[in-house]
C-alpha cells in the first residue's frame, strides 16, 4: 500500500468512529439531563409569572422592557438564589421574605448573595403587583386616610414618592412603607435591598434600577 493511501486509510477509520460514537453520545447526554433536573429532593425557587400580559402597562412600560425584565433580570435573580442556597438545601423551604426578613440568621459565606438575589425576587414579585393596567387607581379607606393623615393629601404624597425616588443614587427603590405601629413613611434603598430587612411593610414600590425603564425613557427617570 503507498504511503498516501494508508494515510488516507486511517483518516476515514478515525472519522467511521467518530459518526458511530456520536449517536452513542448524543443518547446519553440526553438520558442524563431529564434524571438529574426531575430527581432535586426539594423545591427550587421558580419564576412566578406576571399577574397581567407583557403589554398591559403600555404606554407607560413597554412590552420589550417588561418581557427582559420579567424573564431575563428576574429570572437571573431565581437563578441565583438557587445557586446561592445549594450549599444549605434546607434553606429552599423558605419563602424569600423568610430569608431576607432575618439576615444575621443566614450563613455568612451566602449572606450577601441571599440579600441580592432572594430580595430580587421578593422586589420584583412585589412590584408586579402594585402596578394594574387598570388606570388611576387611587388608595382608598384605612390606607387613603393614613396617607392624608401622614403627608397631607394624596398629590402630596406623590410629589414627596417622586422626589424620593429621583434622589435614588445609582440602583435601588424607593418605597411607601408602614413600620410596626403602622406608621407610614417613604424610603430608598440601594440595590435589591428590601424594606422587609429593616422590619418594614412596603405598601408600594417602585424599581429605580436603569433595567427597569431605560429601553423606553433612556436617562430620563422623571418621566418614568
Ligand atoms: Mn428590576
Amino acid at each position: 500500500m503507498k504511503k498516501n493511501n494508508k494515510v488516507f486509510l486511517i483518516l476515514s477509520l478515525i472519522a467511521i468512529s467518530f459518526i458511530l460514537l456520536i449517536p452513542s453520545y448524543l443518547s446519553k447526554a440526553n438520558n442524563n439531563s431529564p434524571t438529574t433536573s426531575n430527581k432535586d429532593e426539594v423545591e427550587k425557587f421558580t419564576l412566578k409569572p406576571l399577574p397581567y400580559k407583557y403589554n398591559a402597562l403600555e404606554p407607560y412600560i413597554d412590552k420589550k422592557t417588561m418581557q427582559i425584565h420579567h424573564t431575563k433580570h428576574q429570572q437571573a435573580y431565581v437563578d441565583n438564589l438557587n445557586k446561592a442556597l445549594a450549599k444549605y438545601p434546607e434553606l429552599y423551604k423558605k419563602t424569600a421574605e423568610e430569608l431576607i426578613s432575618n439576615t444575621n440568621a443566614l450563613p455568612l459565606d451566602i449572606k450577601q448573595a441571599v440579600i441580592n438575589n432572594a430580595g430580587g425576587v421578593s422586589n420584583h414579585e412585589f412590584f408586579w403587583t402594585v402596578m394594574s393596567p387598570e388606570h388611576n387607581q387611587k388608595p382608598h379607606g384605612n390606607l387613603l386616610r393614613a396617607i392624608n393623615d401622614t403627608f397631607g393629601c394624596f398629590d402630596k404624597f406623590k410629589e414627596e414618592f417622586s422626589s424620593k425616588a429621583l434622589s435614588n443614587f445609582g440602583s435601588g427603590w424607593t418605597w411607601l412603607v408602614k413600620d410596626s405601629n403602622n406608621k407610614l413613611s417613604i424610603m430608598n434603598t440601594a440595590n435589591q435591598d428590601s424594606p422587609i430587612s429593616l422590619s418594614y411593610t412596603p405598601i408600594l414600590g417602585i424599581d429605580v434600577w436603569e433595567h427597569a425603564y431605560y429601553l423606553k425613557y433612556q436617562n430620563r427617570r422623571a418621566e418614568y
